[in-house]
This record gives structure tokens, C-alpha cells and sequence, in this order.
């Protein structure tokens, strides 16, 4: 033990542990419980002190495997509806496996052509299926959250450039604000990307329209005339998290091009209603945007970390993430060089692996068939909600997210937000099904989100059956307590 020189011949044993634990795991994915809260003391078998000796490889293998497999969050079966969290699809899932085997560092050329070679064709495929121009480029992330710093530094740079200054050299030092504008659905993540950035979270002007966060164009475009030609950063948002509602992005587009203003839109998970017809219409103006933000690891149902974000200017990557040479790294003009030096990481997984494999065994068919299947199973949990009298849907299901909240018949408005806070409090400890609250034009609410590629009408129509239930037992405790007082 020790040394793991001493265990290379471990290694296939150790993989062949993994392999085993697969099937019976996978198997049970979809109908074991999301979160199992009796399996939970098995975490502390992960604790204690460092170990002096090691127990070696099968044993550390296998304690992981069997406290792994029990403790897991089962948000890569059907059921986990919570934020917006994708499966992994068998070939992302075995191209995942594949880039730990080979280990590559994506970081440039020289230390892997295949994982550059890869990431240059996995952008590309993206790109196309999303209908994005032929000359756009950008990088892969590890999330949307590292694509909006990615967008946002871009936007960054271009500002100080019309400032007259080299904002990668000299940093934001004796520059005005940035002004950056958008509407009430400004994600928190891009909102971080802005505070990594320098320019405080808090930097965003928000006009919106109602409390729901409802762009207010007019009032955006105002503020654009306001500025009277100074450079500003607009961010729409393709996709918010609490009903899938989009930014009207092609009207962004239009003020970005007569104010002359960078557009940045975060479409995490939206990106990907452009691959059907029927909600394309979302995502229309979104290829007149300068960057884009978007995330593989949720309806692209590929493994963690994985996003990317899309730029119209690729040459602005290189300005933006270019760093100073050390004498034993490739400049960033070099043809060794490589994304390294095009996005905000240095070393960096060979995440483009499982976005290949994915994108080529199920093609822009199989993704579209894929919305399309989730955009019917949101209308059909829709019209479940609506049918249900003690059921109440708060928004429109413009994509693949439902939000509605618990009113059984003859309870108080003002019981309505503790009943459904209480609701959610119950689903997570529950695990049947996982499903989260929000807070929607002022009344907590439910917003599930369907995109795991394993689920079925079957696992919605359980979620229905769930929240009645654990709903009516907290509307119950709820009654009682009010009678005791
Ligand atoms: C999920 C999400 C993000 C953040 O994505 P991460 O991958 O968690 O960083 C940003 N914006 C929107 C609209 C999202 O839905």
C-alpha cells in the first residue's frame, strides 16, 4: 500500500468495480427515490482523519462506490426536477469515462491535439445546432456561469477599447462604470460573472415591467438614448429559471444595433428551444447577439462541468484571456497555442469529448426530438395542474418549465405561501420526486423543470400524485395548528 507505484496492476480491478457498480445503479435510476435521507449517516464512512497508510486502491474504490451509489442525488434520473439540472445520455455518460482514461489537459496543442482538435469541432457542432453563422466561434467552460464571465469579458474588453483603453493589461482603473442594462430576468450567475469582473453585482440597471421581471423595452431603450452614444452592455436572457420566459431578444438586437452596445444573452438552458419549430420563435434575434452564455450539462444532458459560450467576433477570446507569456508556454498566436488561452481556465478537462460523442450518436434529429418530447411533457403536467382543483398554475409553459403552486379549495390567500414553502420543505425530504420552490409575482410556487432525457409522462403524472399529497398533509398541520390557537 502507499505508494501507488505499487499498485498500477490495480488499476483495470478498480475500473472493473466501477463497471459493476454501473448497471444495478443505473438500473435503478429511474424509480428509486431521488433522495434517500435514511441512507445519509453512510456519509460519515467518508469522513475522519487523513489516512497515514492508505487502504489502498480496491478498498478506497469501493467505500466510495457503495457510500456513492446509496448517498447519491439521483438528479441524473427522471424524477429530479429541481433547478435545471440534465441526465448524462449513454454516449456522453461513456465519452465522460473516456476523458478520464485518457486524462488529456485541454489547455492548448502542445499538451493535447485531440482535446483541441475535439473542442474546435464539439464549438462548431454546437454552433450549427443552434443556427448560428458559420464565422462565429467561442470556448467551452466548465458552466454557464464561467460562459457569462467569458461574454462578459469580452464585453469588458470592448467597452474599455472604446474608452481607449487595454482593460486585459490595465484593468478598469480611472474608467466610469460600465453602464449594463436588462430586464428583471437577469440571472444571478451573470450578475457573479459581472462581480468577478470588477463591476459589482449590483451594477445592473433592471427595467422591467412588472414584478414577474418582464423586460420593459421602451424604458431600456431610454436609458440607451440617455447614454447618448457612450458605450453600454445589454444582457438578455433566453430561458429564465422560474417558467422558461424568454427576453424579447430580437428587440434587444435592434436597440444594440442602433445604440451601437454589446448584447450578451445568457440562454443557459434556453439556447436549445431553437432546435424545434415550435419554439424557435424564442430564440429569434439571439444570432444578432455579440456573446452568448449557454450550458451543456443541463438539456444537452451531458456530465458535469460542462458549458460554453458562442461569440460572434472570435478573435475578441484571444484579447480578452491572453496572458503574459512565461518563456515555456506557447504565445497566444503560436500554433501550439490553443483555447487555454481563449476562455478564462488554463488546464483544463477535455470537456469537448462528451459533447461530441453526444452531438454524434444522436445527431440534430435526436436533440430536437428530445425538446420537443420535454416541451410535451411540461404542457402535459400543464394540463394535469389544470385540471386538478387544488392545483393553480401562475404562468404560460413557453418551453420546459411548469410553475404552479398548491390552493386547495377554501384556504386563505394569505395560507398560501406558507403552505407551498411548507410543500417544498416536504418534497426534498420526501424523494420521490425533487422539486423546488420559487417565488413568482409575489406567491411561492413550484416550478419544476423537465430535462433529463430518461423522463416520462409517468414521472410527471408521480409528481402530481406527490405534491397532492404531501400538500394536503401540510394543509392539514396547518388547520390544526390554526384550530389549537
Ligand atoms: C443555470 C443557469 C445559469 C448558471 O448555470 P451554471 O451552469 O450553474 O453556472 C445561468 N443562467 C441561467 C439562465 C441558468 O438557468
Amino acid at each position: 500500500m502507499g505508494d501507488p507505484l505499487h499498485e498500477q496492476d490495480m488499476t483495470l480491478a478498480a475500473l472493473q468495480r466501477v463497471l459493476d457498480a454501473a448497471g444495478p445503479y443505473l438500473d435503478a435510476l429511474p424509480d428509486r427515490l431521488v433522495w434517500d435521507s435514511a441512507a445519509e449517516p453512510q456519509l460519515r464512512d467518508l469522513a475522519g482523519a487523513l489516512p497515514e497508510q492508505g487502504a489502498g486502491t480496491l478498498a478506497a474504490v469501493e467505500t466510495l462506490l457503495r457510500v456513492g451509489t446509496a448517498t447519491a442525488t439521483a438528479s441524473a434520473g427522471p424524477r429530479f426536477f429541481h433547478f435545471v439540472i440534465g441526465g448524462s445520455t449513454p454516449a456522453a455518460l461513456a465519452a465522460d469515462w473516456t476523458v478520464s482514461l485518457l486524462d488529456q489537459n485541454a489547455f492548448v496543442r502542445a499538451s493535447s491535439r485531440l482535446a483541441d482538435a475535439t473542442e474546435t469541432v464539439a464549438l462548431d457542432w454546437l454552433r450549427d445546432l443552434v443556427g448560428l453563422p458559420a464565422q462565429w466561434g467561442g470556448a467551452l467552460t466548465a458552466s454557464a456561469t464561467f460562459a457569462n464571465v467569458t461574454g462578459l469579458a469580452l464585453a469588458t474588453h470592448w467597452w474599455a477599447e472604446r474608452h481607449g483603453v487595454d482593460a486585459t493589461a490595465n484593468g478598469l482603473a480611472g474608467l466610469p462604470r460600465m453602464p449594463v442594462l436588462g430586464g428583471g430576468y437577469v440571472h444571478p450567475s451573470a450578475r457573479k460573472a459581472l462581480q468577478l469582473l470588477g463591476h459589482g453585482r449590483d451594477t445592473v440597471e433592471v427595467f422591467s415591467r412588472d414584478d414577474v421581471g418582464r423586460l420593459d423595452v421602451e424604458a431600456l431603450g431610454r436609458r440607451l438614448r440617455d447614454l447618448d452614444g457612450a458605450p453600454a452592455v445589454i444582457i438578455g436572457t433566453a430561458g429564465e429559471p422560474n417558467t422558461g420566459d424568454f427576453d424579447p431578444l430580437a428587440d434587444l438586437a435592434e436597440l444594440a444595433e442602433q445604440h451601437a452596445a454589446w448584447l450578451h444573452v445568457d440562454a443557459a438552458f434556453g439556447i436549445f428551444a431553437a432546435l424545434s419549430p415550435r419554439t424557435a420563435h424564442l430564440t429569434a434575434g439571439l444570432e444578432r447577439a455579440d456573446s452568448i452564455a449557454a450550458d451543456a450539462h443541463k438539456w444537452l444532458n451531458v456530465p458535469y462541468e460542462s458549458g460554453f459560450a458562442l461569440v460572434r467576433q472570435p478573435e475578441r477570446l484571444g484579447r480578452a484571456f491572453g496572458m503574459p507569456g512565461a518563456a515555456y508556454l506557447p504565445g497566444p498566436d503560436d500554433p501550439r497555442g490553443g483555447y487555454g488561452f481563449l476562455g478564462p481556465e488554463s488546464s483544463r478537462r477535455a470537456r469537448a469529448l462528451p459533447i461530441w460523442a453526444t452531438l454524434a450518436a444522436y445527431g440534430r434529429t435526436g436533440y430536437r426530438a428530445l425538446v420537443e418530447r420535454h416541451c410535451d411533457l411540461a404542457a402535459h403536467l400543464a394540463a394535469r395542474v389544470d385540471a386538478a382543483p387544488d392545483l393553480e398554475r401562475l404562468a404560460d409553459v413557453p418551453l420546459n418549465v411548469v410553475c404552479f403552486r398548491y390552493r386547495p379549495v377554501g384556504m386563505a390567500e394569505h395560507e398560501l405561501d406558507s403552505v407551498n414553502r411548507q410543500l417544498g420543505e416536504a418534497l426534498l425530504d420526501d424523494g420521490r420526486v425533487y422539486a423546488g420552490t420559487t417565488v413568482y409575482d409575489g406567491h411561492v410556487a413550484l416550478r419544476p423543470a423537465i430535462s433529463n432525457w430518461r423522463t416520462t409522462a409517468d414521472d410527471l403524472d408521480l409528481l402530481v400524485d406527490v405534491v397532492q399529497d404531501l400538500g394536503s398533509r401540510v394543509a392539514r398541520s396547518q388547520r390544526a395548528a390554526a384550530a389549537d390557537r
